[in-house]
């Protein structure tokens, strides 16, 4: 991994770290409410079941026993006993199975004379009520409660306890857990036997199912030893009468939780897996002899969908915020990368524009944006003398519309152009600058901007002419030198080759006639003065468009451009009398003709032959040499 991506990375991992930390502290607090709603959540629910199957059991067992002491006070009884025809038991009999059906949580209605000796009897088991038939009652006066009866006072309602059903001295199967509740039934103040109300407890305790979230859970009821005296299942219930399950007790089995029990009437326990609810209900229901411990068994796990449900929803927060936060962050590392790229870009940018080159911008359609200060300081405009125009306005006229035509496709095919240019400044001087414009394309390839940066050369170039000038000039005549000469007749020599069919030109040399004489009578300087007078006619007496050079000691070259021989004729011989009159006679100039040609050399030597011709003919005169006659001389 390089530098760079490291760097991203570290910056990456800082952001989600930042932009993370209290996202993450408020998921962790989360979790632990939501833990702590969970725990809430099953003790209120169980603290529902209890109290829910307390109330139950207690209303229905209040219910019953309230009602025990006027069924047993009953005339219709009464009559029975004491008029014990087949018509008084058989009333007594129908209103004992319509309360027993009524009812539905009788097992047994009974009614035991002074001695023990069951009298009349139902019996209500799988919702059908039975009347005992004579032959089949018993005497229960060997039974522990009969002492109790026995020590009952009139309108006292007692009960024994929750125990099995007994039948003939043999517990009755299926197993029956039945609460007996007896009260004497008296007649004049004095007691004549009892009433028995067997109730039968698998019954009451249905009623104590309890709906906890999607399943239900059902209280198990313990007695003092700690077995159970009610439970789900019935195999597992009632070790403290079935000898074989003498050993199932709940302090054997959940010691931790039985201490627990015993130590608090009413409280939670939870053993790292399940979760017990306990309260201890006999000091509430005094027909139970205590205490009875009523104890509600929750798996950890009844409650875990909605734990689970909520959780998932955590989850899906973190992971929704770990998204977020990661396309934030990432956000942030590329924003500032690009920032800091900006910002570099920027600087550079402004260092550009404060260089040493002036800077026109110009936006897609030419128009000048923005222009920095060397460009203001090299052509006199402002920004806002500027602003809006096209650099057109800039132009000095010295360049045809095809310069400018080629200029702008080189641009736009090759996105930058390059050269040198005279343009105007504000003040109408001109101006030569080395030109560069570059365009500036979108991501998509279009020219967005134009920019044109310059260089002022002005001072450059004069000092170049001025030197060029030195070069090309004569020193003492001021006329064009020899160099220049060569240069001249080799162009217009080349332009004759170009356009054949082109006007004619001519070339002619003129040389002043008995020079070595002048030095001679007059001196050397005067010599010089004579040949600084000449130049000075010559140049004066052509046209514009005439090249005049001094191309040896007193010897003149001049090129006539579009001029034919004729013409050329007249010319010389106007310039040579000029020259005459100029310098009083003293001086002539004798000079030779001849057409130009595409060879430089070979006109030299037509002009040179013809000026030899003047000179045989006695100066002072003109004289003419083709090309052709040199030719035919050849
Ligand atoms: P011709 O009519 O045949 O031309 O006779 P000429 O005396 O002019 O002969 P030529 O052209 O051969 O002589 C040129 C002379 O010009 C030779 C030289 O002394 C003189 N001369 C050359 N250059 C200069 C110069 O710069 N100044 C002066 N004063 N004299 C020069
Ligand atoms: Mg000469
Ligand atoms: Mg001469």
């Amino acid at each position: 991994m390089n530098t760079s991506i490291k760097k991203l990375v570290s910056q990456f991992l800082c952001t989600i770290f930042a932009l993370g930390l209290v996202p993450a502290l408020y998921i962790n607090s989360e979790f632990d409410r939501v833990e702590a709603q969970h725990t809430l959540n099953i003790k209120q629910s169980s603290q529902n079941q209890i109290e829910y199957s307390f109330h139950e059991l207690a209303v229905i067992v209040e219910q019953i026993s309230n009602s025990v002491p006027s069924i047993a006070d009953s005339q219709t009884l009464l009559r029975a006993i004491n008029e014990p025809s087949t018509i008084h038991k058989e009333t007594l009999q129908d209103l004992w199975v319509m309360l027993a059906r009524g009812q539905k949580y009788y097992s047994q209605l009974r009614y035991l004379d002074i001695e023990g000796n069951e009298v009349f009897r139902v019996n209500y088991k799988d919702g059908k009520a039975i009347v005992v038939p004579d032959n089949e009652l018993q005497n229960k006066s060997s039974r522990d409660y009969y002492k109790a009866l026995q020590e009952l006072k009139i309108g006292e309602v007692s009960s024994r306890g929750i125990d099995l059903e007994v039948e003939n001295g043999e517990i009755v199967r299926p197993l029956i857990p039945a609460l007996r509740i007896m009260t004497p039934v008296a007649e004049n103040n004095r007691i004549i036997g009892y009433f028995i109300a067997n109730l039968n407890m698998l019954e009451i305790y249905k009623r104590l199912h309890y709906q906890i979230g999607a399943s239900s859970a059902v209280p198990i009821i313990l007695n003092k030893t700690g077995h159970i005296i009610m439970g789900p299942d019935p195999t597992e219930s009632f070790g403290h009468v079935i000898e074989s399950r003498s050993e199932q007790t709940y302090a054997k089995s959940y010691p931790e939780l039985w201490t627990a029990i015993q130590d608090k009437t009413s409280s939670s326990y939870f053993d790292g897996k399940n979760w017990y609810f306990h309260s201890d209900i006999s000091p509430k229901i005094k027909q139970f002899e205590g205490p009875i411990y009523m104890v509600l068994h929750i798996e950890n796990q009844q409650f875990n969908s909605q734990y689970q449900r909520e959780n998932h929803a955590i989850f899906v927060q973190i992971v929704t915020l770990t998204i977020l936060i990661s396309m934030i962050s990432a956000g942030f590392v590329l924003w500032n990368q690009n920032h800091k790229k900006n910002s570099i870009e920027s600087q550079l940018a402004k260092a550009a524009m404060n260089g040493m080159s002036a800077l026109v911008i110009t936006d897609r359609n030419n128009r000048i944006i923005k222009v920095n200060q060397e460009f203001t300081r090299v052509s006199g405009y402002d920004l806002e003398d500027v602003k809006g125009r096209q650099p057109s306005m800039f132009a000095s006229g010295r360049y045809n519309q095809e310069f400018y035509i080629k200029m702008w496709s080189i641009i736009k095919k090759q996105g930058m152009w390059e050269g040198e240019v005279v343009n105007r400044r504000k003040d109408g001087s001109l101006i030569t600058e080395i030109l560069r414009i570059q365009t500036i394309k979108d991501s998509k390839d279009v020219i967005q901007f134009y920019v044109a940066s310059f260089v002022d050369i002005s001072k450059h170039k004069e000092l170049e002419n001025k030197l060029r000038n030195l070069s090309e000039k004569d020193a003492l005549a001021g006329c064009w030198n020899r160099r220049k000469f060569d240069l001249e007749l080799r162009d217009e020599c080349s332009r004759v080759n170009r356009y054949p069919t082109r006007e004619q030109s001519c070339l002619a040399i003129l040389d002043i006639d008995h020079f070595k004489r002048i030095n001679d009578r007059f001196g050397h300087d005067y010599g010089d003065r004579v040949i600084q007078t000449v130049a000075q006619v010559l140049q004066r007496e052509c046209r514009e468009t005439d090249f005049v050079a001094r191309i040896g000691g007193e010897e003149f070259g001049v090129v006539l451009p579009h001029t034919t021989t004729e013409e050329a004729e007249y010319v010389l011989n106007r310039l040579r009398i000029a020259v005459s009159l100029e310098l009083d006679n003293i001086v002539t100039v004798s000079a030779g003709i001849t057409n130009l040609t595409s060879d430089p050399a070979l006109n030299y030597k037509c002009a040179d032959l013809a000026l030899y011709e003047a000179k045989a003919a006695g100066r002072d005169s003109v004289c003419l040499f083709l090309d052709s006659e040199m030719s035919e001389i050849a």
